[in-house]
């Protein structure tokens, strides 16, 4: 069923997809019209590894030819990596145009403020007709004046408050704020808007200005991986928000620093999600932000497995997911771990990765892999805390077998599934290379194997990035 809808979109998609460039194409012509005589002006690309003259073509809506003509480029496939080409088509737009993901908060407004370029010049590079196009997790060029720093946030204006007010508190004059950010009036600024101007880190006007930074790490988030939002604030504010009407819980150790995990569902459809972020100041005003934040396709495979049928009792399956939700849903208001996760394993030795939409003797590709499985190939058969915790589950389950789930805090729980014996028991307090088990064949298992998993807020997520990946990770 997931399959037939993900076509659906995708053919959706390339609907859109087309109309734009027949939009875009439209557009960019009318405009060539009125193009100057004086072709050699216009903005620059730098080269980047990977670029070929047709993917610069293709990304700013020109023809190859225009490019090598207007370049004097005599061999269109020896282009060097930092070579600048000047892209025809463009007029009225200078600088370097620079690609980025553009992150969580950033709205094509706010892009025109810190770079100090035309807004409808933002709109013509990137093939957008409305402002609410820009969501977090997109690619989006930028044209960036090489003679200047871009400006810095300098404050945000809360609920309730106004520019003036902002200026004070930033110390920067409201006439200057004005200028820099292209509003008509200092009253043409709506609430939760960030200004921006030109100021000097170093100042004591900028160190006392509480700040406050919000960071979603690796944008787009992706199918099946984690999503850390990070905030860097000394506006001792509380926070709190939404995913997909899904609440954030923020936790910190420092009152600085905090951060909210959450599981992405591994077979969850691809398209922008809503999140919000509210931060309430101790004076009880709030300050909200809202953004579409886009969330792409894992690339998962499929593969196909023989059980026992008794296993795919449907009911006995619900009852044991549902008893497990309602441990892996509890927030430890503590973090027990501290940077990377270890491997569970002494030989790491994989035979199924997470995430692998699964078939089950060929009833269809119904369910999909919620952890990754370990085979046996060191000399012992030792299960290992990959991560300092409190054990949670130890007992045998129906599908799972002998089970441990360990809790790591703030959300973050491991599970080790078809475990021959327990080497811990409830309620134990783990160290990372703590040995909690040996490696087993009980429940649904096709043969001896250790199922490791990782569930946050409930949900299973990729865990080989949480063996990789340091988390949390500071906001930037
Ligand atoms: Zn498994």
């Amino acid at each position: 069923m997931i399959f037939s809808v993900n076509k659906h979109v995708k053919i959706l998609i390339k609907l859109f997809l087309v109309l734009f460039l027949l939009v875009t194409a439209f557009f960019v012509r009318s405009q060539n019209a009125e193009a100057s005589p004086m072709m050699q002006d216009g903005p620059t690309y730098i080269v980047q590894q990977g670029d070929t003259l047709n993917t610069i073509a293709l990304r700013f809506g020109v023809s190859a030819e225009e490019i090598q003509s207007i370049n004097n480029l005599s061999d269109p496939n020896a282009l060097n990596i930092g070579q600048r080409l000047v892209i025809p088509g463009l007029p009225g737009i200078s600088g370097v145009l620079t690609s980025t993901t553009l992150p969580f908060g950033t709205t094509l407004t706010k892009l025109s403020r810190q770079y100090q370029s035309n807004l409808a010049d933002l709109a013509v590079l990137n093939k957008i007709t409305s402002p609410s196009e820009s969501m977090a997790g997109l690619r989006f060029i930028i044209p960036v004046k090489e003679d200047q720093d871009p400006f810095q946030p300098v404050g945000l204006i809360a609920t309730g408050g106004t520019l003036l007010e902002t200026a004070i508190r930033a110390g920067a004059s409201p006439w200057i704020l004005t200028q820099h950010n292209q509003l008509q009036s200092s009253w043409a600024v709506m609430p939760g808007e960030t200004l921006f101007s030109m100021i000097d880190p170093d100042s004591p006007e900028t160190t006392n200005t509480p700040s406050l930074q919000i960071t979603l790490i690796d944008l787009p988030i992706i199918q099946g991986e984690t999503l850390q939002i990070a905030i860097n604030s000394t506006t001792n504010a509380a926070f709190s928000g939404f995913f997909d009407n899904q609440p954030l819980n923020f936790f910190t150790d420092d009152d600085k620093n905090f951060y909210s995990f959450m599981g992405i569902h591994a077979l969850a459809e691809p398209k922008p999600y809503p999140l919000s972020i509210t931060a309430t100041y101790p004076d009880g005003r709030s300050q909200t932000m809202e953004q579409l934040v886009l969330l792409a396709e894992g690339g998962y495979g499929n593969e196909w497995v023989n059980v026992p049928e008794g296993y795919l009792d449907e009911e006995a399956i619900a009852e044991e997911d549902a008893y497990l939700e309602t441990i892996l849903t509890q927030t430890s208001p503590e973090r027990f771990w501290d940077g990377l996760f270890r491997y569970p394993v002494d030989e790491p030795c994989l035979n199924s990765l997470f995430g692998q939409r699964r078939d089950y003797n060929n009833g269809g590709l119904y369910f999909y892999h919620t952890g990754i499985d370990f085979a046996v190939c060191a000399q012992n058969l030792n299960v290992y805390a990959p991560a300092a915790g409190k054990i949670v589950v130890a007992e045998e389950l129906f599908v799972k077998g002998k089970a441990i789930v360990i809790d790591h805090g703030w959300g973050v729980f491991s599970g080790y599934w078809h475990l021959s014996e327990f080497n811990a028991n409830v309620g134990d307090f783990v160290e990372p290379g703590d040995i909690i088990g040996q490696i087993g064949n009980t429940g649904r298992s096709a043969g001896p194997h250790l199922h490791f998993e990782i569930d946050i807020t409930g949900t299973p997520v990729n865990p080989l990035t949480w063996l990789e990946q340091e988390f949390p990770q500071p906001a930037q």
